[in-house]
């Protein structure tokens, strides 16, 4: 790194653990999962389990981690049984702290309980808007917009909440990436109100943290809910859309009915068919 970024980078790592200097370097810092040591030769160093994903978030060159940010991130459009939930989350340099010491990194490998850990941690420290679309209600709204549109407008209406509930202008907003650029834009075009200037990039949980944040608390929504079903109807709901998910969904609509089955499911995914055919 030039001494610019250096020092850009060590502005950024005030908020962590200074370490005693090693030789030949200019600094060195922790944070829970991961060592930065930056060289006098303007070699940096990121060591630990966290080493990829600072590396590719704190790194000023980057350009990824630019804060105050805004970053939404949705959960449960690939599952049958379940919501499709959308979180976009605010983050800001004082945020930096709390969160080194939540081990946040890409929620798709976190366990639930993990997750279940640091989601309300998440949702006290941080601005977030939340959005549940309960199968009922999706049921309906997709016989008039596909998949992408619903997560389109989702999204759009998430970050405007978030927008009007923080006094902070980011400057970025990041969208993890689920259509082109132009059609979101497309899908959101009859919304009342559209968030513009959006960076959309894919496997961006990976890389921004109002994202990564997002979709740790959509995550723990989303099992939330299914464990709320699970009670409800004393039945296990598997995730997914695979066979294991077929076979259960033949099991609810034999314990329970067809049409109940609307109030657990994504009725339009093929598993409904493959579901009515199994005997
Ligand atoms: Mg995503």
């Amino acid at each position: 790194m030039t001494d610019t970024e250096i020092n850009e980078l060590e502005k950024r790592l005030k908020p962590f653990q200074k370490c005693k200097t090693p030789q030949y370097a200019r600094f060195q810092y922790k944070t829970s999962d991961c060592t930065i040591t930056a060289y006098e030769s303007g070699k940096v160093v990121f060591q630990g389990s966290g080493a990829d994903f600072y590396d590719s978030s704190i790194k000023p060159q980057s350009k990824s981690n630019i804060l105050p940010q805004c970053g939404s991130d949705e959960v449960g459009t690939g599952d049958y049984f379940g919501p499709v939930v959308v979180c976009a989350t605010c983050v800001k340099e004082s945020d930096l702290k709390i969160l080194s010491q939540l081990n946040i990194q890409d929620s798709k490998q976190l366990t639930d309980p993990e997750i279940i850990k640091i989601a309300p941690k998440l949702m006290e420290q941080l601005d977030y808007s939340l959005l549940v679309l309960e199968n009922q209600k999706y049921n309906k709204v997709h016989q008039d917009n596909n998949m992408n549109k619903i997560k389109a407008r989702m999204h759009n209406q998430a970050l405007l909440h978030l927008l009007k509930k923080t006094s902070i202008k980011p400057a970025q907003i990041i969208i993890d990436q689920f259509t082109p650029e132009r059609s979101y834009y497309r899908y959101v075009a009859n919304e009342p109100e559209i968030v513009k200037g959006i960076h959309f990039e894919t496997k961006a949980e990976n890389k921004y943290l109002s994202v990564a944040c997002g979709s740790i608390i959509a995550r723990y929504t989303f099992v939330k809910a299914i464990n709320q079903m699970s009670e409800k109807y004393s039945f296990d709901f598997p995730k997914g859309a695979g066979k294991t998910v077929d076979r259960a969904g033949f099991e609810f609509i034999k314990t329970y009915s067809i049409s109940e089955l609307s109030k657990v499911a994504k009725l339009h995914f093929k598993n409904t068919d493959k579901i009515k055919e199994l005997k």
